[in-house]
């Protein structure tokens, strides 16, 4: 599984500090420069790189959270199931990437967020775990 799938890549210029999006670039490309004349990948190939997740967890309510890339997409997916009011959707959260919920329903094992994502992230929004009471 490509751990980088869930992750979007920047080069950051070691002058001005500004973030290039590198996600889809050469990383062997060398002597890249930013717009204010520094480096932003040296003649020598030296990179200062940041990794963001693209994808997060949504908690729309008390009971689902959901898998997208934006919050606007997870709302667009889950109010297919379910109608949200302008109040779950102020109350919408990021649910932290370390955060643990149970994998199964017999709940023996837990998984983390981020392992969720890495295992089941196909490029579209899915429920990545609910709250039964
Ligand atoms: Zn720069």
């Amino acid at each position: 599984m490509d751990k980088f799938l869930n992750m979007k890549t920047f080069d950051i210029c070691w002058n001005c500090g500004k973030e290039h999006d590198s996600t889809n670039q050469s990383p062997f490309e060398y002597g890249v420069k930013c717009e204010c004349g520094g480096y932003v990948v040296s003649p020598s190939g030296k990179v200062q790189i940041k990794t963001v997740p693209i994808v997060h967890v949504y908690q729309m309510n008390e009971y689902d959270a959901v898998a997208a890339e934006s919050v606007e997409q997870a709302i667009e997916y889950y109010s297919q199931f379910e109608p949200l009011d302008e109040e779950d959707i102020e109350n919408i959260e990021v649910v932290p990437m370390d955060y643990q919920v149970w994998d199964d329903e017999e709940r023996t094992k837990k998984i983390s967020i981020r392992e969720i994502i890495e295992n089941e992230w196909k490029g579209e929004p899915f429920i990545a775990f609910s709250t039964e009471y």
